[in-house]
């Protein structure tokens, strides 16, 4: 597909100060060090977060957070704090670009972590009578192994810190940074 590249593809050009908006023309995206940030409601540029190339497959996330200190509450019961983190958690929907190459990447990884899950469970099934403890052991970590890692593999970005005015997201490569404008936090 032809797609004429940004002018920022020079990597001797000068810093940019380019203001991205999104393509209702609200919302700002920077770069805050190795920090991505953006104002609710903007849109990234669709290029790939890994390399910068142009987005070719686009992935609609809904990011949550909230301030590591709710989880004191564990202490009250993960129950508690399960409910709590529902209440005072924090959203961003983000749409994430990446190229073919990229998105198949994460692919691989997300077939990789399923099948590690399912391996899992099978070790725990058939397991014979003598490692019975050991299987079930298996079938428990590695599901939920799979499942935590493939959380925040799918969602491509992490998010540092959300609040009603923006999202500030990890993950972001040096080169799709190196295309936004710089501001300090
Ligand atoms: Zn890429």
């Amino acid at each position: 597909m032809p797609i004429v590249s940004p002018p920022q593809d020079n990597p001797y050009a000068a810093p940019q100060t380019e203001v991205l908006h999104s393509a209702e023309g609200r919302g700002r995206v920077w770069r805050d060090g190795k920090l991505l940030r953006l104002e609710q409601g903007a849109q990234l540029p669709q290029r790939c977060v890994r390399c910068n190339a142009p987005a070719e497959v686009h992935i609609d996330r809904k990011l949550y957070w909230h301030s590591p200190w709710w989880a004191l509450l564990i202490f009250a019961g993960v129950l508690t704090y399960a409910i709590v983190a529902l209440i005072v958690r924090k959203r961003a929907d983000v749409r994430i670009g990446l190229c073919a190459e990229h998105a198949k990447a994460r692919r691989r990884t997300m077939l990789g972590l399923g099948a590690l899950a399912l391996f899992g469970v099978a070790a725990c099934v058939s397991a014979p009578v003598g490692l019975r403890g050991f299987g079930v052991l298996l079938g428990a970590v590695l599901p939920l192994t799979a499942w935590f890692i493939g959380q925040r593999r799918s969602a491509v970005l992490q998010p540092v810190r959300i609040d009603k005015q923006e999202a500030v997201l990890k993950g972001a490569s040096e080169e799709f940074l190196a295309s936004l404008e710089r501001r300090a936090a």
